[in-house]
């Protein structure tokens, strides 16, 4: 079956392009003195201008906090060769999913069309997982500790026994496999798809789940492109909130399994030549554990931390180890650091 996988030609699509729209900063205290205003801090959700995150924010954290976000403030300092390595790896992931879908461009006109097109992308995909078939590029949507978080799945097939099995693809610039502690970021990454993905068909995104966090009206017309769009992969709607229900039903009506299987296959980039396939365990309890605590960070519940010592051969590759005050900090002894474990 050949797919259609729409892509947003009018809306800007990262997770931080829609402004906080509600968020004061000053909170009023009363004093002796009479009414003064002072500032709270902001949450590094509020400092980014972000409602939502996605799975490689948090994978990318897992590696070590405080490069994510260098890599979010300081994206110039980053080293050439890792923008080229990351630049290789999206082409290749295109070209993977042109094997499987079209590709057409949708003009959108509000943040409700940009949604309505992910979305559709998804609903698209669920009748051929019902019918056996193999998706790539599948979105997924839901919410952890009262935060919403956005991922793509590289791939979902069915093995020979009829399990559904996510493959994830990882292409290095090395002609090896990865290290051990990669290998965990990597696990960390396709957990979280399988935790989301799972949440959503148990009936979990229900349709004001994405207005509410995202700031969306279910009542807002869908433009003109997305409708004719819509109407192409099999759906009569007219604004956005049709969508969220028609979304909510086909995910919990669908009976699509769990995902069964976690595989990782590991590729050199340059000579397109397979390293390995590694099988995860998934463990739910440690992965809600992790995400906690990353997403500790995000609500400005603790501060940014870096590397621990037994990981600071990190910092010999990093890109920011010439101006990262966690390092320098580490250097000074570990009680100089704010916000850091007591060392053991
Ligand atoms: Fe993290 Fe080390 Fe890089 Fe600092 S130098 S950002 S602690 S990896």
């Amino acid at each position: 079956m050949s797919l259609i996988h729409c892509r947003d030609s009018g809306q800007p699509n990262s997770s931080s392009d829609l402004p906080l729209d509600s968020l004061s900063t000053e909170v009023a205290a009363d004093t002796a003195a009479g009414q003064v205003k002072r500032k709270r801090a902001q949450t590094p959700l509020e400092k980014y201008s972000l409602k939502y995150l996605s799975v490689t924010d948090l994978s990318t954290q897992s590696w070590c906090e405080q490069q994510m976000v260098y890599g979010r403030e300081l994206p110039q300092l980053q080293a050439p060769e890792k923008v080229r390595l990351l630049n290789t790896g999206k082409s290749i992931h295109l070209a993977r999913e042109l094997e499987v879908h079209d590709i057409v461009e949708v003009r959108t006109t509000s943040k409700e069309d940009s949604w309505a097109l992910k979305i559709l992308n998804l609903l698209s995909m669920i009748p051929v997982l019902q019918a056996g078939g193999c998706v790539r590029e599948l979105p997924v949507f839901g919410v952890i500790d009262g935060i919403f978080l956005v991922g793509i799945i590289d791939e979902l097939c069915y093995t020979a026994k009829g399990e559904l099995e996510l493959r994830e693809l990882k292409t290095r610039g090395r002609p090896s496999m990865p290290s051990e502690a990669q290998k965990k970021r990597d696990y960390f990454q396709v957990c979280l798809y399988k935790y989301i993905f799972d949440a959503m068909i148990q009936g979990q995104l229900k349709p004001d789940v994405i207005t509410r966090h995202i700031r969306l009206r279910p009542e807002q017309p869908l433009g003109s492109q997305i409708r004719q769009h819509a109407q192409k992969v099999g759906f009569v709607v007219t604004c956005f909130g049709d969508l969220l229900e028609l979304m909510y039903l086909n995910l919990t009506l669908s009976d699509l399994p769990s995902i069964d299987r976690l595989t990782i296959e590991y590729s050199h980039q340059d000579s397109d030549t397979p390293l390995g396939t590694e099988v995860v365990e998934f463990e739910e309890e440690k992965v809600r554990e992790r995400v906690q605590c990353y997403l500790a960070y995000w609500k400005g519940q603790r501060e940014v931390q870096g590397v621990e010592i037994e990981e600071a051969w990190k910092c010999r590759s990093c890109s920011y180890s010439e101006i990262c005050d966690w390092r320098r900090t580490r250097a000074d002894g570990p009680e100089q650091r704010s916000g850091s474990k007591k060392s053991k």
